[in-house]
């Protein structure tokens, strides 16, 4: 059942980078639009009375609406809002001092939720940069566990071990040469068979957390997995109100959010107003309650002939939303 816990607010489309697995609609807000401080303030007083507790940004890149996260960390914090994750590509400054001054006003602001650097082979940030702003953060926050690295597999699975790497290696020198917090970068699955040696057991913390690469929804190859995947009624990315730079709220901060299936209405409609858009939309019925594994089954059974199979079930809602059989 569709049952939000947390707004996503994506102030902004605008990026400084490019990357070629990026799924955002550029064309999303700018002047007009219904996401402003004002209508985001008020959100927040609507969510308060259903059981949402937490806010995370996302974008774009949402330091470039720094005026945006502040006010709207600050109204959180008055309202008793726990805060998630803002995810960032940690490369959108050009000067150390202007990104100290955003990173300053967000700290000042009261944000404390995790601040999630998207760091892969698609990124391909600068790791200098990316260790210039880890920098600032931990000593901002004066926090060694506040940054994590959220890092999209390569098409073929493997890890972008090179650049995690080579950050790797970046943050331990940083350390020995600024004096810095001791640090232990750890990944179950990952760092154990590459890092070995960089975990001398406190301080900073940085977490990796490898994501699968979601193939687009015309990627042939995206069809040749060997199984079916598992149902989990959107369990990770959804369960949240994503709000996206134009207002337009979506059950769902999965890549498939962009679609008009997952859109559930404006910022400016009420909570209930949304959830009844929710609860009537089959396809939301269909990823959080009959579950997209039975949606499958029943489409095979009624003979519909499928490319492949998928164990992404993001790339199925989102493959069905645009061929148009989410409905
Ligand atoms: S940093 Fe994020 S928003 Fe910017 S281009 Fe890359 S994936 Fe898209
Ligand atoms: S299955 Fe669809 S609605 Fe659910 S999280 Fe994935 S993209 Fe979003």
């Amino acid at each position: 059942m569709f049952t939000p816990k947390q707004i996503v607010f994506a102030p902004t489309g605008a990026c400084n980078l490019n990357c070629s697995h990026c799924r955002v609609d550029r064309s999303r807000g700018g002047n007009g639009s219904a996401l402003t401080v004002e209508t985001a303030v008020a959100f927040l007083d609507q969510c308060l009375a259903h059981e949402i507790d937490r806010v995370g940004f996302s974008g774009g890149e949402p330091f470039l609406a720094i005026d945006f996260l502040e006010a709207v960390s600050k109204a959180s914090v008055e309202r008793g809002f726990y805060f998630d994750r803002l995810m960032t590509n940690a490369t959108w400054f050009d000067d150390v001092d202007t990104m100290r001054g955003a990173l300053q006003r967000l700290y000042a602001a009261g944000f404390d939720g995790t601040i999630a650097v998207s760091f892969d082979s698609y990124h391909a940030a600068p790791v200098e940069k990316v260790l210039q702003f880890i920098k600032a953060v931990t000593g901002i926050w004066q926090r060694g566990d506040c940054v994590e690295l959220v890092s999209v597999l390569n098409r073929d699975g493997t890890a972008a071990v090179v650049y995690i790497d080579e950050l790797a290696v970046g943050l331990s020198a940083l350390v020995k040469r600024e004096g810095g917090l001791p640090m232990a970068i750890q990944d179950q699955a990952y760092l154990e068979t590459v890092r070995q040696g960089l975990d001398d057991g406190s301080g900073l913390y940085i977490p990796i957390l490898l994501m699968p690469y979601s193939a687009a929804a015309d990627d042939p190859v995206a069809w040749q997995a060997s199984r079916w995947f598992k149902d989990d009624y959107c369990d990770g990315p959804g369960n949240l109100f994503f709000v996206h730079p134009d207002g337009a709220v979506a059950a769902c901060c999965g890549f498939g959010n962009e679609n008009p299936q997952l859109i559930i209405g404006t910022i400016q409609d009420s909570y209930e107003r949304l959830m009844a858009s929710a609860t009537a939309n089959s396809h939301i019925r269909d990823c959080y309650e009959k579950g997209l594994g039975r949606k499958r089954q029943e489409m095979e059974a009624a003979g519909v002939k499928l490319p492949g199979k998928t164990d992404d079930i993001c790339f199925f809602c989102d493959w069905l939303c645009r061929r148009g059989t989410a409905e």
